[in-house]
């Protein structure tokens, strides 16, 4: 089932999300859901707390539903290793409308579970790393604004608030 996605500025984007204490039908249920909107987006990654749920889990696929091999759901990830930088433009399905160019690891190595508790190593390099990385930051209650610094960061905010109040967002 397709949700709605939580926007910048709702409550479960903006603080960490709780490690999942039981692998449940419940969550398996919403990890479809979340397949389901991040495919419907389409989108690359999703993360819990983005259907307002504010627990640790989040869905990758750089296929974008064109090869289940490449589809990846973990509960409780977390980074065995990061290394090098890369320099890439990264929107979020969160905030819709805006992109930047944001420095994130070259390749990165997660492990989690997965909906039937066995541990799963990941690693990827380009596009997999930022994708890990982005996710990683949701769980964490960060945005990819969050890693701007100043003036690139202000005008995004700024305009976010002013479709805000034009009650466009
Ligand atoms: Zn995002």
């Amino acid at each position: 089932m397709i949700r709605p996605i939580v926007k910048f500025g709702g409550d479960t984007l903006h603080r960490p999300a709780e490690a999942i204490q039981t692998i449940t039908a419940d969550l398996a249920a919403l990890a479809r859901d979340m397949i389901d909107t991040m495919h419907a987006a389409p989108g690359i990654g999703l993360a819990a707390p983005q259907l307002g749920v504010p627990i640790r889990l989040f869905v990758v696929d750089l296929s974008l539903g064109h090869n289940p091999q490449e589809l990846i759901a973990l509960v409780n990830p977390v980074f065995v290793e990061r290394e090098g930088m890369q320099l890439e433009e990264e929107g979020c399905l969160s905030l819709p409308g805006f992109n930047a160019t944001v420095a994130r690891p070259e390749r990165a190595t997660v492990k989690g579970l997965d909906l039937e508790g066995r541990e799963h190593f990941y690693s990827g390099d380009g596009l997999l790393a930022r994708a890990f990385q982005h996710e990683m930051d949701h769980l964490d209650g960060r945005v990819f604004i969050d890693r701007l610094r100043g003036v690139k960061r202000s005008l995004i905010l700024h305009r976010i608030r002013k479709r805000m109040r034009k009650g466009a967002w």
